[in-house]
């Protein structure tokens, strides 16, 4: 999607990705099929490249640091450092005075066994490294097995936080240039299923003071890593109306993958504009708008028939030509505009549950 709208800007693209069928390939001008830490295309990639970017955060820290060293690298590779694993985020936050939940270091069945203790209630273990989409992740009762959940999770480290009884996800998605102006999206409301985002509304039910507020820790957050570049910043909102950061991105997310159809400016352009050195771009929401994501689950009777969500109204059907459906595996996205938020969620399940119902799988809830 960051290839496709920098082809509609002008650019060219090249693209470095392990996977000879990777999404970006049909789009890209050059396209180089080779580990992350390859030296060898790592040098091609940065003299093929004015700026370079990324959108996927497991990479090795190594590889951008070389390609930093060569050519400008946007969101720079020190906050990628923090981002991408789990205890310097958490530390990042903490000891910036960003509200996050509590959590313990855990690198032993031992250590997880004395963690449990010091949180009186439900917990998630998360490994350090490594995690997305809710993979590597295990939610335990007080009375779980330490022993047996640190087996499980089978991770070198990890990180035991309190279970937050939030009572909705929120996502707040900035954009900062190198003269540090920022544009930020209105919050987006997601709901995950199993650790994985089933929907995004926007904007968010929220009021104006709980926007206000996500907007402005994202804002000092995005000042405090000297972002060039755009950050989603995920939040926990309480029933106090307070807001805790859950994790950091620095890169377009899949919560703001309607921003496409909902904005003047969509996510993806605007980290092209943040990175090139062009102004941002508006962001004041068009009008409602419900995302679903579809899986690989949806695909086992093989590919679904995909006239009903094409005859919505307001309707776009994003399909990311992946050659594989597996269960979980993010294979496209369905964003509807409606008048109102609910009319866009009633439109969604009523075309998207039947197609549910042949794959076998529970109706999406309103
Ligand atoms: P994460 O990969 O950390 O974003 O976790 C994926 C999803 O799991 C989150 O979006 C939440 O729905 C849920 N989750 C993660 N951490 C917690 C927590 N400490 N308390 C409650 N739910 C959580």
């Amino acid at each position: 999607m960051l290839a496709l709208t920098g082809r509609r800007m002008g650019y060219r693209i090249a693209i470095l990705d392990p996977d000879p069928n990777c999404t970006a390939s049909p789009v890209a001008d050059l396209c180089l099929t080779a580990p992350f830490d390859d030296s060898a295309a790592l040098h091609r990639l940065a003299e093929y490249s004015q700026v370079i970017t990324y959108e996927f955060e497991n990479l090795p820290i190594e590889s951008l640091r070389l390609l930093a060293s060569l050519k400008p690298v946007y969101p720079d590779p020190s906050i990628l450092h923090i981002c991408q694993h789990r205890e310097r985020e958490r530390d990042f936050l903490k000891t910036s005075g960003f509200p996050s939940p509590r959590y313990s270091v855990v690198t032993s069945a031992s250590d997880l066994a004395t963690a449990m203790k010091t949180f009186s209630g439900k917990t998630r273990l998360k490994s350090s490294a490594f995690g997305y989409d809710g993979k590597g992740q295990l939610s335990l009762e007080p009375s779980t097995d330490s022993t047996k959940a640190w087996q499980k999770i089978q991770v070198p480290r990890a990180i035991l936080e309190e279970h937050v009884p939030f009572v909705r996800e929120l996502s707040a998605i900035i954009a900062r240039d190198s003269a540090g102006h920022t544009v930020s999206y209105f919050p987006f409301e997601n709901r995950h299923q199993d650790g994985i985002l089933e929907r995004t509304l926007f904007p968010a039910r929220i009021p104006d003071q709980t926007a206000n507020r996500a907007t402005q820790l994202a804002e000092q957050i995005a000042k405090k890593l000297n972002l060039v570049g755009l950050l989603t910043v995920e939040l926990f909102e309480l029933s106090d109306g307070g807001l805790w950061v859950n994790e950091l991105a620095p890169r377009v997310h899949n919560s703001g993958h309607l921003t496409a159809e909902a904005c003047p400016t969509s996510q993806f352009e605007q980290q092209i504009r943040a990175i090139c050195g062009l102004p941002l771009g508006t962001v004041s929401p068009i009008g409602p708008a419900a995302m679903f994501n579809l899986l690989g689950d949806l695909w086992n009777n093989g590919e679904p028939d995909w006239a009903p969500l094409l005859a919505l109204p307001a309707a776009s059907l994003h399909l990311y030509g992946k050659a594989e459906a597996r269960p979980g595996r993010k294979m496209g996205h369905l964003t509807i505009r409606a008048p109102d938020l609910d009319q866009a969620i009633q439109l969604g399940l009523s075309a998207l549950n039947p197609i549910r119902e042949k794959a076998k799988l529970p109706p999406l809830l309103p």
